[in-house]
């Protein structure tokens, strides 16, 4: 699958019984780019995680990364290969430590050495996680589920790490703090697909965006002219 893109979704269609969620979606990511989803509620953001990730099915389509055509693995398989999903609504084991929390994040990899050091690494990213290592996960803010979180989905190292609303729910300065680790993580060369309500915040440290209105594409541009454009703003970025 001759392609410079670490990830290209052609022609995707997903449906969910009679309701066609997307609709002939086409999408790609270069390595170490940060990309934006923006779209009202329902428009198909996180359905397109869920496709790439392989927790829902494709009706019809294709889904390349890193020379693989992945439209049929399954889910675990995506995750061997390197992509992280940090799903909606943060999705912590609220009766685990955040330590236990962590460890779970690599369970596709056995050596505990070099898990160890990759919890501690995290730990160098996010220092509030050090301090609460014992603490129930259930216990932590809002803010520190989200970290924890992405932490997590770091955990299992991967070259693509989906991140859907990280900013959901969060008082705006714990928002700034999640958003300027995000864009530290480019810098390690992880390549990012952010879904945001917070469209602003987003394109900000984007390099490229997609809208997505009822399924479909209807714009894509670089970061900056999104931020600039008449119709995004109007409806977007209030
Ligand atoms: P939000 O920001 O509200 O999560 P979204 O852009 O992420 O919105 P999706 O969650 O992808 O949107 O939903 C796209 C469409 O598919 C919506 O119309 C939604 O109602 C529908 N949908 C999503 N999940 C299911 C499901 N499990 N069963 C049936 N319909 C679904």
């Amino acid at each position: 699958y001759p392609t410079d893109y670490l990830l290209e979704i052609k022609n995707l269609s997903v449906n969910y019984g009679g309701v066609q969620a997307l609709k002939n979606i086409d999408i790609v990511v270069k390595s170490g780019e940060v990309v934006t989803l923006i779209g009202a509620n329902g428009a198909g953001k996180t359905t397109t995680l869920r496709a790439i990730s392989r927790l829902v099915n494709c009706r019809s389509g294709q889904i390349y990364y890193d020379k693989r055509d992945i439209t049929r693995y399954p889910a675990y398989k995506v995750v061997q290969n390197g992509i992280a999903h940090c799903p909606e609504g943060r999705r912590v084991l609220a009766r685990q430590t955040v330590l236990d929390n962590l460890k779970l994040g690599a369970y596709t990899r056995p050596d505990s050495a070099i898990v160890k050091a990759d919890i501690n690494h995290q730990f160098e990213i996010f220092p509030r996680l050090f301090e609460r290592r014992n603490q129930l996960a259930g216990t932590l803010s809002g803010g520190e589920q989200q970290m924890l979180a992405i932490a997590r989905a770091l955990m299992s190292k991967p070259k693509l790490l989906l991140l859907d609303e990280p900013s959901l729910g969060l008082a705006p300065a714990i928002v700034r703090e999640i958003f300027s680790i995000i864009q530290n993580l480019r810098t390690t060369g992880v390549t990012i697909l952010l879904v945001e309500q917070n469209a602003n915040l987003a394109l900000q440290i984007s390099d490229r965006g997609y809208v997505l209105e009822a399924g479909c594409i209807t714009l894509t541009d670089k970061a900056t002219n999104l931020l600039n454009n008449e119709q995004v703003k109007k409806a977007y970025l209030g």
